[in-house]
């Protein structure tokens, strides 16, 4: 290793350095992974979208269930499928946070609704026989 005062190379288990007298200070160099670099700053911003991605395909769900039959299919699916995509992008969005449970759990129910209701958007559109 070398001297943290002077630069010169020293033993590794020194505890003084020979050429200045300086004394070594062992230095555990913390190996942040790439992760910690990454999400640290952002950790709470990514958190926000995981739960507000989750919060708006509750509620787009919510919105399909409680307004079927009430607002046309196609208003109806148009509104919740657009929520949907949103919800779900905030969700992808939120995977990057450190606990990552609510994001990969709100994109695969994403994922599933939006399948759902693009499948529902074309019987909607599907000529009736
Ligand atoms: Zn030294």
């Amino acid at each position: 290793m070398y001297c943290s005062n002077c630069g010169k190379k020293i033993a590794d288990d020194a505890k003084y350095c020979p050429e200045c007298g300086q004394q070594v200070v062992k230095v555990t160099v913390v190996r942040q992974t790439k992760e910690a670099i990454i999400y640290s700053p952002y950790n709470g911003t990514f958190s926000v979208f995981k739960v507000l991605g989750f919060i708006i395909l509750i509620i787009a769900i919510i919105v399909l269930v409680i307004f079927a039959g009430i607002i046309p299919v196609k208003e109806l699916l148009g509104i919740t499928i657009s929520l949907s995509i949103i919800g779900l992008i905030f969700c992808i969005i939120g995977k990057k946070s450190r606990r990552k449970g609510l994001a990969i759990a709100g994109t695969i129910i994403g994922s599933i609704f939006l399948a759902i209701e693009i499948f529902l958007l074309f019987l909607a559109f599907a000529p009736v026989e």
